[in-house]
């Protein structure tokens, strides 16, 4: 009988260009295990970094029949990155495990939920028409206007404080008008294992973002779907991709103090996975916060690249509901053990997650908001127009 490594994929032929990356986590003596939200929730071996790889590999190259015990594991993921933080090799298990999704879905194995959400997705990205409609982002729209805002799915559904003070303070920040972006960036096809209409999305967005100066982007989940996933697919957006926090950041000189506006007690920042080990970014919220708190951030135990994941990403709250609310309630005991007090987050599902599990949690743009509102409240009055000033 081959070495398994010299068996090709022959029944997921499109997980070849994954095989060398399949291969190091499936003979690695699993160094990052310790790392997987997952697997530390629901401690079984098929759910470590590892056991994902290897069920997906085995399958691909028909070591094992095509059934669903060997092809949910692809699922068991939230796209955290905590594993390549561990990893000797920095190896790409989001990537692959995405990629195993998909060729999965077009071999006819997934899970129902991923199912549901890939026949929902035209109905479920439609809610980004919302936050158009909300009147209290009206004064801050203007559909030709040069900066572009994707406030994301989660936040337009829900019709969150977070996403409408994106827009406005977006809006702020730039000195005019925002324009909406209506077009999903697609993370939910990426997710549930459609590479293809994601793709396909991706190249809708980039044409709505034509002519644009730059797109800020509120969702850190978004913001890695257009700066590390679709740029992965071979799709690359016409204008500059930005975070809420780096332009937040960059404009900190125009906070005020926050005091008391967050409620007594610590303000603790929560790294998004997406934002912190998808973009690499660390500093601008804490640059942000520190401005507003007039102090630093109080911080998890674990935190930056080693930061947890809160369990809401890659569609784990569909797939694995138990698992993933069990994820959310660790980081919130987490928080509870650090001194508890308010959560401050950028991505709209970690808000979700943590809300569920009883936390107070405010979104870093509501923050940005009062901030600017403190800095207007404080700013010295205006001298009343002289006759040469109206002429
Ligand atoms: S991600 Fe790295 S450390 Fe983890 S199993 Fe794969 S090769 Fe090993
Ligand atoms: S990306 Fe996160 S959830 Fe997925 S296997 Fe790695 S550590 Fe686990």
């Amino acid at each position: 009988m081959a070495r398994p490594d010299d068996r090709p994929l022959r029944r997921l032929p499109q997980l070849t260009p994954h095989k060398a990356t399949l291969e190091r986590c499936v003979f690695c003596p699993k160094l990052c295990r310790s790392a997987c939200p997952v697997s530390n929730a629901e401690p079984r071996e098929t759910l470590t970094p590892w056991g994902k790889m290897s069920m997906a590999y085995f399958v691909a190259n028909e070591s094992v029949p095509l059934a669903p015990s060997f092809a949910e594991p692809a699922w068991a993921c939230t796209g955290c990155f905590g594993c390549r933080e561990h990893c000797d090799h920095d190896n790409d298990v989001t990537g692959t495990l995405f990629a195993a999704r998909s060729a999965l879905v077009d071999a006819g194995e997934a899970p129902s939920a991923a199912r549901r959400v890939l026949e929902r997705f035209a109905e479920s990205s439609s809610a980004l028409g919302k936050i158009a409609a909300d009147p209290r982002v009206a004064s801050s729209v203007d559909a030709n206007a040069r900066v572009a805002v994707l406030v994301g799915c989660e936040h337009a559904r829900r019709g969150t404080e977070g996403g409408v003070d994106t827009v406005r303070a977006v809006a702020r920040l730039t000195g005019g008008k925002v324009a909406l972006v209506d077009v999903c960036c697609g993370a939910p096809l990426l997710y549930a294992g459609d590479h293809a209409r994601f793709v396909q999305e991706g190249e809708r967005l980039a044409k709505a973002l034509a002519g644009r100066e730059r797109v800020v982007v509120g969702d850190a989940g978004c913001a890695a779907a257009l700066r590390v996933h679709h740029p992965a697919a071979g799709v690359t957006m016409p204008a500059p991709v930005e975070h809420f926090s780096e332009l937040a950041a960059r404009e900190v000189g125009r906070l005020g103090r926050v005091d008391g506006a967050l409620g007594d007690g610590p303000v603790r920042w929560h790294d998004p996975c997406q934002l912190g080990r998808g973009l690499g970014v660390y500093e601008a919220p804490r640059q942000v916060l520190s401005r507003a708190l007039g102090r630093a951030p109080d911080e998890f135990e674990r935190r930056r690249e080693d930061g947890r994941c809160s369990g809401a990403g890659g569609l784990l709250p569909l797939t694995m509901p138990d698992v993933a609310r069990g994820i959310g309630e660790q980081r919130v005991a987490d928080h509870d053990r650090s001194g508890g007090g308010t959560i401050v987050t950028a991505c709209a599902s970690s808000m979700r997650s943590f809300q569920k599990s009883g936390a107070k949690v405010v979104d870093l743009a509501t923050v940005v908001m009062r901030a600017l509102d403190a800095a207007d409240a404080s700013a010295p009055p205006r001298a009343a127009p002289t006759e040469r000033d109206e002429t």
